[in-house]
């Protein structure tokens, strides 16, 4: 039968493993996965389902893999997969999910639809379905070593910047240092400061650490687009770096996806274990202050919330660290509805703030964050993702509300006690 099946089916067919078949087996389409998704939610439009994002992987794994399908397609009850309707489900599996987990959090059947929506891309993307946005930052990770196309160069030039501005040394390729610190393009280009951050931290603490030259950039864009193939060469790279230097522990950034590519998937990605650790940048802070090592004075005076980046929180586990640290700095702390584990996400994560056709619709689903925010009205949002944090800055201008977005790792340092100062 499959011979029958266009490029592209066939390459989707071939991806249906056996936790696709049992989870579309298990789908008992109960339709709280639509209101767990702020596509659907914000929009109310029943293509956004997250189930339904799935449709036609869900039928070619019944027509191909069950009986009940195969005779469906054989009297003309389901109709065939093609090529161009995959084409078609581009704007489903790519702009409209930022592949956040809250569906997988609430399917009471357990279904991971996170892991079927990345399977169903490895499909799209193998058969030139995934949109040119993420293509192009793939290629530009790939061929430059960034997705914006930031080179050794403008880096070093922005570590000279941070040397002057802090009057620390950034320092590069140190062989034996205990911590490999990554960064995001983002940071590299708008928020600068967090390197600063993190040399003033790691000064303080009294920890060694280093940038990587031929490792700067942790954003993993072939996890995004769906390509395995791309996403090890982006890993493969730190790993050389991490294990050429001999860290300890490689720091990934202020930056959900990195952590999720890096942390979770970079060992099956290389097929074996890594030589050093990997933790977020929240993590590290974490472990800083549970061990005493930060000292900090004084308290933010303004009202502050925190938004839990998807990756970070709900895919990665890590919610009362960032807690415990913002308790350090501020005594004006306010939760918004759903913080935590079940937080909305800020609609451009998986990749989608980088397809530009899928702005409008961006905007729609930020709805979900301006009632969050509305709920308790803070003077700042605190944050530990610089996309979410560009992502945040576009909504709040785009519905007019004038709410500073800040890193959490540049508040902390904000606060630490001057080394002369310390008892
Ligand atoms: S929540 Fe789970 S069981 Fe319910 S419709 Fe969604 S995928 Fe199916
Ligand atoms: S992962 Fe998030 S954005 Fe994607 S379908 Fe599920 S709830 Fe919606």
């Amino acid at each position: 039968m499959s011979a029958t099946l266009e490029k592209g089916v066939r390459v989707l067919k071939e991806i249906i493993d056996a936790p696709i078949a049992s989870y579309f087996s298990s789908c008992v389409h109960c339709g709280l996965c639509a209101e767990a998704c702020l596509f659907y939610t914000e929009t109310g439009d029943p293509k956004y389902t997250p189930i339904h994002k799935l449709e036609p992987m869900r039928r070619l794994y019944e027509q191909e893999y069950t009986v009940l399908g195969r005779i469906k397609k054989l009297v003309g009850l389901s109709k065939p997969v093609t090529d161009a309707e995959l084409g078609e489900w581009q704007e489903l599996v790519y702009n409209s999910c930022t592949l956040c987990g809250r569906c997988s959090a609430v399917c009471p059947a357990g279904n991971d639809i996170v892991y079927m929506v990345r399977k169903m891309r490895e499909g799209m993307s193998a058969s030139g379905n995934s949109p040119d946005g993420i293509k192009g930052a793939a290629t530009r990770t790939v061929t430059i070593g960034s997705p914006m196309g930031v080179k050794l160069p403008a880096v070093k030039a922005q570590m000279k910047h941070v040397e002057k501005d802090f009057g620390l040394p950034i320092p590069l390729d140190v062989e034996g240092a205990e911590y490999m610190v990554m960064l995001s393009s983002m940071e590299i280009m708008n928020f600068p400061e967090y390197l600063g951050a993190i040399a003033k931290i790691m000064a303080h603490v009294g920890k060694t650490w280093t940038l990587c030259s031929t490792a700067f950039e942790a954003t993993n864009a072939g996890i995004q687009m769906g390509n395995s193939d791309i996403a090890r060469v982006i890993v493969s790279r730190i790993v050389e770096g991490a294990e050429t230097l001999k860290v300890k522990t490689v720091i990934s950034p202020e930056c959900g996806h990195a952590y999720t590519a890096l942390r979770w998937e970079g060992s099956n990605l290389m097929g074996r274990p890594f030589t050093f650790k990997v933790q977020h940048i929240v993590e590290v802070l974490g472990e800083f202050q549970a061990q005493g090592l930060l000292k900090t004075e004084g308290f933010e005076k303004d009202r502050l919330t925190f938004h839990d980046p998807c990756q970070l929180a709900r895919r990665g586990g890590v919610i009362q660290p960032q807690r415990d640290l913002m308790a350090m700095v501020s005594k004006n702390f306010v939760e918004m509805p759903d913080a935590g584990y079940m937080n909305w996400c800020c609609g451009g994560g998986g990749g989608a703030s980088a397809i530009e056709e899928g702005e409008p619709l961006r905007m729609q689903a930020f709805k979900v964050k301006k009632t969050q925010f509305e709920a308790v009205k803070p003077d700042r949002i605190v944050t530990a993702c610089a996309n979410c944090r560009i992502v945040l800055e576009e909504g709040l201008e785009h519905y007019q509300m004038d709410l500073p977005v800040v890193g959490l790792t540049e508040m902390v340092a904000d606060h630490l006690v001057e080394k002369g100062a310390m008892p």
